[in-house]
């Protein structure tokens, strides 16, 4: 006996593709079923009900006999065998712990989209962050010096929030996708973008993502001045070091994680626990000390997929487990409070 499905096949689509992201499988696999959804969602109904009933669905672009017949059991009514099986592997928080931080959060401040080094569109972001009950999202792709993540340039950003501005208009003001960056701290601790467009965001993440390996003082000096920029908001993933994961692993960068966390405390930064389980960063030891230290953090998924911005499940329980007060964590905080601490006003 089938299940019966009432969702339609772009939502099971979404679905599919999303359980698949917050369960870490293989991104090509999952990508055929984000374009099937892009594929069906401009058609009238009627066109893909006839397609179905032709058999003629593998004739679009992008439609093959997997996600055809997802879509045809959808059409049909029937709860396709690949989302039932999903939704029992896949359901539930990803990490046992951190339930009650999970629900204090409002929002998450580091995304990507696909005008970076993300896999999808901003608006498919934007709506999957909705569906997570998110009040906001920042939207922070890469600063132009990453050009392996394909980081904006000044004036792709200036693009970009356009775009940002004609998505929130379209939502309706309950959800706001805020404007940031992920910008890359230089080697001399400056940022990169210019001042002009850092002061046209919500958001600043700053992080360091080349040169790992520099000796403990220019790292300390480095990451202190970018701390001191009054455009800085968040630390971003502080060690850079990788756990796991298809990247391989690599150490944590050398620094006085002390000199780092009192100058974040003074210049009110919030330090980032990135939620990605590759990184978990920072590492317990430097949690603990930026706790002690009375720092400041911020939860974030620094999510490449939609999906993935169910990951703060994993940050919540580093910081339930690290003891962390919910009101030190910044996006606990409503909309308007962040925003007027990230203007530091
Ligand atoms: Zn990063
Ligand atoms: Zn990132």
């Amino acid at each position: 006996m089938s299940e019966s499905y009432d969702g339609g096949p772009v939502a099971a689509l979404r679905r599919i593709a999303f359980l698949m992201e917050r369960g870490r499988e293989e991104s090509r696999r999952i990508e055929a079923f984000r374009a099937a959804a892009a594929t069906i969602l401009p058609l009238p109904a009627d066109e893909v009900t006839a397609r179905v009933e032709a058999g003629t669905l593998t004739e679009l672009p992008g439609i093959g006999k997997s996600t055809g017949g997802v879509i045809a059991d959808a059409v049909r009514g029937v709860l396709p065998e690949r989302l039932a099986r999903l939704e029992a592997e896949h359901r539930g928080p990803l990490a046992p712990g951190g339930r009650e931080i999970r629900a204090a959060l409002r929002g998450d401040l580091h995304s990507h989209s696909n005008w970076s080094d993300g896999g999808s569109p901003i608006e498919e972001m934007a709506f999957t962050a909705i569906e997570l009950g998110h009040d906001y999202l920042v939207l922070t792709d890469h600063s132009p010096r990453l050009r392996v993540a394909n980081g904006l340039s000044a004036e792709r950003l200036q693009r970009q929030l356009g775009v940002v501005d004609a998505v929130n208009e379209h939502l309706g003001g309950a959800f706001t996708l805020l404007k940031g960056i992920e910008v890359d701290i230089l080697d001399d601790g400056s940022l990169d973008q210019s001042e002009e467009m850092l002061a046209r965001l919500d958001v600043r993440v700053a992080s360091v993502h080349s040169k790992l390996r520099m000796d403990t003082e220019p790292m300390t000096r480095r990451m202190v001045g970018a701390i001191r920029n009054p455009f800085t908001n968040v630390l971003g993933h502080c060690t850079g070091r990788l756990v796991t994961g298809n990247r391989g692993t690599r150490p944590s960068s050398e620094f006085d994680a002390r000199a780092v966390f009192e100058a974040c405390v003074e210049h009110d930064v919030a330090v980032e626990i990135n939620s990605r389980p590759e990184r978990r960063d920072p590492p317990t030891r430097l949690l603990e000390l930026a706790r002690d230290t009375g720092c400041l953090f911020s939860i974030d998924s620094d999510s490449h997929a939609p999906g993935q911005l169910d990951m703060l499940d994993y940050g919540c329980e580093r910081a339930e487990q690290a003891g962390i007060d919910p009101d030190r964590i910044v996006n606990t905080w409503p909309r308007e409070r962040l925003l007027s601490w990230a203007a530091k006003g």
